[in-house]
């Protein structure tokens, strides 16, 4: 079957030496660490574990970080190189699974906690807490916090992957693929939301209005009783969508503290250096984005006791803010079993303004990796929401 393999990790010095600090050429230049090749479809001959052909595989902030030496060597320990990139997966079962007939269509949730491991459950995993599990490195599959990161089960950007019967979900008639494939980032959104734990009435920001940014503000809004949600957005065809998906006011990255100092009755303070930053502000600010100024921005328009809530890829931050004014910052990573949180996202999927935006999703054949790559990580710019992979198509 083809493949896109990532090969080896890229270290942060590496980028800044070979690319000066531009991330496209490494992504996809000679010297990018992905490659396309013809392997043997992946096999997990243990209960419960079966093979599914790939429909449409997404591209996500985390797999162009990874392929751009931008992500932490944090993550080098749980992943199993070489691998398959793609956790945002729409396909359908070539054998039967437990109770799922084959034929049937899935999405996965690419977490490979203890149930996909073949092990005692751990003491999160018994809680329901999948994504919390701290056994993603032993049992029957070699170490990978994710489906996309494991070498043994393979990713969507292939043809085919492997998936554990705890990972599957069937998609509901009705739905189109390119909703189906919403799910996965609507199911992180739905946990983002629960980990801002709003309560009614409570002002948010949402620094970022990509995917993440986007679906997160829908969750916010269908899932809890947040008040005004302000949402930062950079391009003109995020402002346009963004209150389609329940934001209460868009505003550019520029004029955030402003908008918020306005909106809250904050005061505003200069440091000698560096960024201005409020007394006062939201109760929550969600970082959609990852990036260290949208970090800051979080940081510095949270009221004292608010929470901020890392929903982007790691960023590094002055955390004087967070000890200063007592906020919470508080991780988000993946879902949850216990949330139900894939149910949940693939009713979501069926809203007005998912589906249309499933509509806009642009897909490519896997020998077109280095467009796919390119439009993905320009894709705020080029007035695109999801870029994806389909496997299938042969041009
Ligand atoms: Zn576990």
């Amino acid at each position: 079957m083809l493949a896109l393999e990532m090969v080896r990790s890229v270290p942060k010095t590496m980028l800044s030496k070979a690319a000066g600090g531009r991330i496209p050429m490494l992504l996809t230049g000679l010297a990018a660490p992905l490659r396309m090749v013809t392997l043997d479809p992946p096999r997990v001959e243990r209960p419960g574990w079966a093979r599914l052909r790939v429909r449409l595989s997404g591209i996500c902030g985390s797999d162009l970080g990874m392929l751009s030496g931008k992500t932490s060597l944090y993550f080098s320990a749980v992943v199993s190189l070489p691998f398959v990139p793609g956790h945002e997966v729409v396909a359908e079962l070539l054998e039967d699974c437990d109770d799922l007939p084959a034929g049937t269509r899935v999405v996965v949730d690419p977490v490979l906690a203890c149930a996909a491991r073949g092990v005692e459950p751990c003491q999160a995993c018994a809680r329901g807490e999948s994504n919390r599990c701290s056994r993603i490195t032993v049992g029957d599959v070699s170490p990978g916090l994710q489906t996309g990161f494991c070498h043994d089960t393979g990713g969507g950007w292939s043809e085919q992957l492997v998936a554990h019967r705890s990972q599957l979900h069937p998609v509901p008639e009705g739905l189109s693929d390119e909703q189906a494939l919403l799910a996965e980032p609507v199911a992180c959104a739905v946990h983002t939301a629960l980990r801002a734990a709003i309560r009614p009435g409570d002002r948010v920001l949402v620094s970022g209005a990509g995917a993440v940014g986007l679906l997160a503000t829908l969750a916010l809004r269908e899932l809890t009783d947040a008040g005004e949600i302000l949402i930062v957005a950079k391009h003109a065809h995020q402002r346009e969508l963004a209150r389609d998906f329940g934001a209460t006011e868009v505003v550019g990255p520029d004029e955030v503290l402003r908008r918020v100092r306005r909106a809250t009755g904050a005061f505003q303070l200069q440091p000698e250096y560096g960024a201005p930053y409020l007394l006062g502000g939201v109760d929550v600010a969600i970082d959609a984005v990852g990036s260290p100024g949208s970090l800051e921005t979080c940081l510095h328009a949270t009221r004292a006791g608010g929470r901020v809530v890392l929903s982007g890829m790691p960023a590094k931050a002055d955390l004087s803010a967070a000890s200063l004014r007592e906020l919470e910052v508080v991780g988000t990573y993946a879902s949850a079993h216990r949330d139900d949180a894939f149910e949940t996202a693939l009713r979501l999927v069926g809203h007005d303004a998912v589906a249309r935006m499933s509509k806009t999703i642009a897909t490519y054949p896997l020998h077109r990796w280095r467009e796919a790559l390119d439009h993905a990580h320009s894709a705020g710019r080029l007035g695109t929401v999801k870029v994806a992979f389909d496997p299938r198509r042969q041009s």
